[in-house]
Formats: C-alpha cells, structure tokens, sequence
C-alpha cells in the first residue's frame, strides 16, 4: 500500500472523498447493485470533479494499485470494485445537461438512465438507454447499450456524439469522430478498457414524452403458443414498436387476478416509440395470442416507462444472469425455455428476450466497438433471491439454463449481462473487432491499468 502521508496527500489534492476502511460511510461505498458482491477497497475515491479522476487515476497508476472504475455500480459481475485496490467512484457526478434546440445532452460519468431521462423528457426529447431507471449510463453505454428506443433509434453507442476521458497517462481528452476517432471506436462498446469517461454527450430524438407501453400476461399453459406467435409478430413490426417476452413467476400486480399471483405466466412488455393511436392499432394481434389473464396498456410518461420495473429490480439482492444472443427463435428452444420456467428456483427468477433488430442492425459489424450486429434477440436468464443459502440452487439452475440454450444461441456475448466467471467468453464479446481493440488498447493504456473490466490485454 502506498504511504499514509501519500494518501493525505492525495486527499488533500481532491475536491470529492476519499474513504479507507475505518471511515463512516465506507460501507455504503462499497455497496452495489448486486448484493452477491462483497468487495473490499483499500481506498475509495468519491470524485467530485475531473480534476478528482486525473489525481486518482495518477495516484494508482504511480503507486502500482488495482483500480476499478465505478458508474452507478450495476454491472452484475462488481467489476466497478476491486479488493484492496483503489476505485474510482464516479457516482456523485451525476449532473446532466440539455441544449434542446441543438437535440444534445451530456451525463457526467455517474449519472444513472432516471437522471439522464428526467433531464431529456422535460423537453419532450429521450437517447434510447436501458429498461432500469438505477442503471448508470457509463457502463451501459461503454458496453452497447439497449432499450424501448433502440429499434427506432439505434443503440446507446450509436447515439453517443462525444466522450471526455482520463486516459491511464492522467490526460484529459476527447473522442469523437473527429478528435481521437479510434479511442471513440473503441469506447463504443469496448467497456471500461480505454480510460476513465467522466462526460457522455448524447443525440436526442423527439420522444413523446407520453408513449403507448405496458404489458399483456398469458397463463404459462399457453406459453408456446404465445410464444411462437410473438416471434412471428416481431418478424415483421416496425421499427416503432418493442415488444419484448418475460417469463416468469407473476409479482402480485393489482391488475393481475389474486389466483394468478405467485404462477408462472408469460409476459408481453411492449413500449411504441410513434403516435400512440398508431400504436393502439399496431399491438391489437398481441390479444389474441391466447386468453390474457391482465392487461395494464396505456399511454404515460416515456420517464415513467422507464421506471416500471424498478420496484422487481432494487438493489441488494443476490443475481446471478447468463446470457445468450440469438437471431432466430426456433421451436425446440422454446421447449427448452418452458422446462426451465417450469423449475424456477426463486420467485425472482426470470428468463426475458429482449427484441434488438430495427435501428440496432443497420451499422456494420467494425462500425463501432460493440459487433454483434446481426442480434435480433437478446436472451437473459437472470436469476436472483434474497438468501445466501439458496445460492448454489439458483446459481446451478441458471447455468444448466444457459447451457441447454447454447446450441440453439448465435455466437457472441453482451459484455453488460457476463458474469465474474465467464472471462472465457470475453474473445467472443468483442468478436470480430477484438484485433483492433487491442490496436487502441495498446495506445491508450498499454500497461493495462484498466483491467478490472472484460479486459483486452494489450499484449
Ligand atoms: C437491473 C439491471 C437492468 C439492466 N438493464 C439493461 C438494459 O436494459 N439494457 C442494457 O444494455 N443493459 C442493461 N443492464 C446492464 C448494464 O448495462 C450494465 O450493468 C452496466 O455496466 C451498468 O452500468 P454502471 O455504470 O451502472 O456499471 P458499473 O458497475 O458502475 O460499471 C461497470 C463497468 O463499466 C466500466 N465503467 C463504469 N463507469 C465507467 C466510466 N465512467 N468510465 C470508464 N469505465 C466505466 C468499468 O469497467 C466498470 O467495471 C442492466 C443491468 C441491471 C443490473
């Protein structure tokens, strides 16, 4: 560990916090989405300012620490904290800005999908982003980034106009198509590997603020039906229209009758980025796939959308995901799927396809750092409970999911949903575009100080 008179010095130096072990507060400071993550910094440095990211980004680097980098702290592997080494916790910048004539907005590093949204949606304007209104922008974006907008408007990076980032030498510079345009590359989907980004400016679009979105439930005895016939829907609906299927045990939800609480039931999630009376036209099919048991559709704050499965999504409980990309749905994993749902090992548990194409297909592969652009589906089986106890049951349950939907899976991995153990699927993640990752790797930080991450090793 670095001296106690280089550590006052580097606290005296910052604007924001510094906490060590025996500070009031440090506990909360290393508390993150996932309540399976029980990491042990030896500093934790509450950045305030830039200026707080050049001084601890020098002070690790100097000093030969680990450093990890902290957004809103959701990824589920708890990549933003490192043990015994030094974070760079960005969480209390979270100010957003928006020049609405100009259709810009930018985040600082810390600023979470609910600031960004609230911010955007008071001028009736949105970035498409993830479903958590508690997700940090950072991460979501440096990984893809995908939502209810990313059909119509591409995905998170392919909305990002420029970035700000500490690099590992402690230099301030940004990256856009126009300055530094490989390390802008590279931030598009190439994670945290490239530097510290404290501001994301983002193109806005014109988005309600009120949009037609909600969701239908079928009992699970119809589940392949409504299942298939969700597939062949997608297949031809435009890009507005975002219907994503969420398997599940029903939450009791006031709409849903007592009987159903606590079932195991097919959920439509839908959002339509357009005209809602369009939209009320458009999803008229999704009725009739089966018998509903609840319907809760209506037109409301894009914002609010954005908030709608918080409360099924807090922070503090124990989540172990896997994931698979798909651009086809056949039969047979479906048959696969439904077994699964059928021995779900938490009530929380929760397998959902998430609809990509539209928008999100469009760049080529090498356009951005992110590849994986043929993906029509996003599948993630995201297992999560409250116990210490059940973790084996429901960490094994997840696995034994995910490797009986591999042969039915299209290659590659979303860096955002890969858990602490799957360092093997890190090639397949960045895929195609990996060489070249190493290329801007080698240029940005080639003795690899950002690595607490889905590291591309420069060497
Ligand atoms: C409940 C939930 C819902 C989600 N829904 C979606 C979704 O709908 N769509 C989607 O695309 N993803 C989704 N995700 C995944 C999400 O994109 C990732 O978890 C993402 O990493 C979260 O960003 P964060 O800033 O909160 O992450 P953190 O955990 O803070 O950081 C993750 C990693 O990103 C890097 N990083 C973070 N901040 C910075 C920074 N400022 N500069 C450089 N590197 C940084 C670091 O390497 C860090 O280890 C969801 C996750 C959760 C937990």
């Amino acid at each position: 560990m670095p001296s106690s008179t280089a550590i006052a010095t580097l606290k005296s130096a910052l604007n924001g916090t510094l906490l060590t072990p025996t500070d009031t507060g440090y506990d909360d400071a290393r508390a993150i989405w996932n309540g399976m993550i029980d990491k042990r910094p030896a500093l934790i440095v509450r950045c305030a300012s830039t200026d707080d990211v050049v001084h601890a980004v020098n002070f690790a680097r100097d000093n030969g620490i680990v450093l990890a980098v902290r957004g809103a702290g959701h990824h589920i592997a708890g990549s933003s904290l490192c043990d015994d080494g030094l974070v760079v916790d960005l969480s209390q910048m979270k100010k957003v800005t928006v020049d609405a004539a100009a259709k810009r907005a930018t985040a600082e590093g810390g600023a979470t999908l609910g600031d960004l949204d609230a911010a955007t949606a008071a001028h009736g304007l949105a970035t498409p982003t993830g479903i958590n209104s508690t997700t940090g922008v950072a991460g979501l974006t440096l990984g893809g980034g995908f939502g209810w907008l990313s059909r119509k408007y591409g995905m998170t990076i392919d909305n990002l106009e420029s970035a700000e980032v500490v690099t590992a030498k402690g230099e301030v510079v940004c990256a856009s198509a126009t300055e530094n345009a490989e390390l802008f590359w590279g931030l598009r989907g190439g994670g945290g590997n490239f530097g510290v980004v404290t501001r994301f400016e983002y193109r806005l679009h014109a988005v309600g603020p009120d949009l037609l979105s909600g969701l239908i439930v079928y009992p699970f005895a119809e589940a392949k039906t409504v299942l298939q016939r969700h597939r062949d829907f997608v297949a031809t609906a435009p890009d507005e229209l975002s219907v994503w299927t969420v398997l599940r045990k029903a939450p009791p939800l006031p709409f849903l009758p007592a009987e159903v609480h606590g079932k195991e039931v097919v959920i439509l999630a839908l959002c339509y980025a357009g005209d809602p009376q369009d939209g009320a036209k458009l999803i008229e099919p999704l009725r009739t796939f089966g018998t509903p048991v609840g319907e809760h559709v209506g037109v409301q704050p894009f914002a609010a959308w954005q908030q709608a499965f918080d409360p099924l999504l807090t922070p503090g409980a124990r989540n172990y995901w896997k994931s698979h990309n798909f651009t086809t749905l056949s039969d047979e994993l479906f048959d696969v799927v439904i077994e699964y749902v059928g021995t779900l090992p938490s009530p929380q548990c929760e397998i959902f396809f998430a609809g990509l194409g539209g928008a999100t297909k469009r760049p080529a592969p090498g356009a951005t750092a992110y590849p994986h652009r043929a993906t029509e589906f996003v599948m993630n089986v995201h297992g999560r409970w409250d116990d210490a106890a059940d973790d084996k049951r429901c960490i094994e349950w997840s696995r034994a999911y995910f490797e009986a939907t591999k042969p039915f899976a299209s290659a590659g991995a979303y860096v955002n949903f890969m858990t602490e153990d799957e360092g093997d699927r890190v090639r397949s993640a960045y895929g195609s575009n990996y060489d070249r990752l190493v290329r801007v790797k080698r240029e940005y930080d080639p003795e690899n100080l950002f690595r607490t991450n889905w590291n591309v090793k420069p060497a």
